[in-house]
């Protein structure tokens, strides 16, 4: 917690308005838009995977994608956790979350989860899913499942306490965007090595000084 105090200060100060923070975008005139669409096209251009030109562009196309849309912060506790999150927008029955990527079709599986988790945590009935790379576009409504939310709950809970192993990336050039392994934290990238939950503890620990 200690490493994002700011984040968890603002959810904490939401439990003045139970809990909820309702955020409303402001919608972009013509021309911000066009401008928006140039950014893009440019960070498109200069970005590889990884790079900061590609996680630039990715914060433009999901202004775009979101533009003049609500989304709402909430947090619950989980034992000696809490869990903080604000879905990409957010209406009366509908979740949305947008992910740029360069590999849309592998993407779009951990942003399912993460959309129906949204969806049946904020208690609304669908979750869209939108994932693309600007030429690909996978874009998907589907109808919140609490049974499927919940098993993936009780996966994360197994990795929490350390009853099991969490698994390394497929490709490990997967980790170069990745903050732990840029600062030197995890000892994947450079022994092989997965920590283990006590070590995750003591890394977070560490960065968080
Ligand atoms: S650097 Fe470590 S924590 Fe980051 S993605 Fe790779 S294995 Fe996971």
């Amino acid at each position: 917690m200690a490493m994002q105090q700011d984040y968890v200060e603002r959810a904490f100060s939401d439990d003045a308005h139970g809990g909820v923070c309702t955020r409303t975008r402001s919608k972009m005139s013509a021309s911000e838009r066009d401008e928006s669409g140039r950014q893009l096209l440019t960070l498109t251009a200069l970005g590889s995977s990884g790079n900061e030109f590609f996680r630039d562009a990715g914060i433009v196309a999901e202004r775009i994608e979101v533009d003049g849309l609500a989304t709402q912060r909430r947090h619950f506790e989980l034992t000696e956790f809490f869990v903080i999150g604000e879905p990409d927008a957010c209406g009366s029955d509908l979740v949305i979350e947008f992910c740029r990527s360069r590999r849309p079709e592998l993407a779009v599986a951990a942003k399912r989860v993460q959309a129906n988790l949204y969806a049946v945590l904020w208690q609304v009935s669908k979750a869209r899913v939108v994932v693309t790379d600007n030429v690909e576009r996978i874009d998907e409504i589907v109808d919140a499942d609490p049974e499927s939310a919940s098993e993936w709950i009780s996966k994360a809970w197994l990795l929490f306490e350390g009853t099991v192993a969490p698994k390394p990336p497929r490709f490990e050039r997967q980790c170069k965007p990745c903050e732990f392994s840029s600062r030197g934290g995890c000892p994947y990238p450079r022994r092989g090595s997965i920590p283990s939950h006590k070590e995750m503890k003591r890394i977070a620990d560490r960065f968080s000084r």
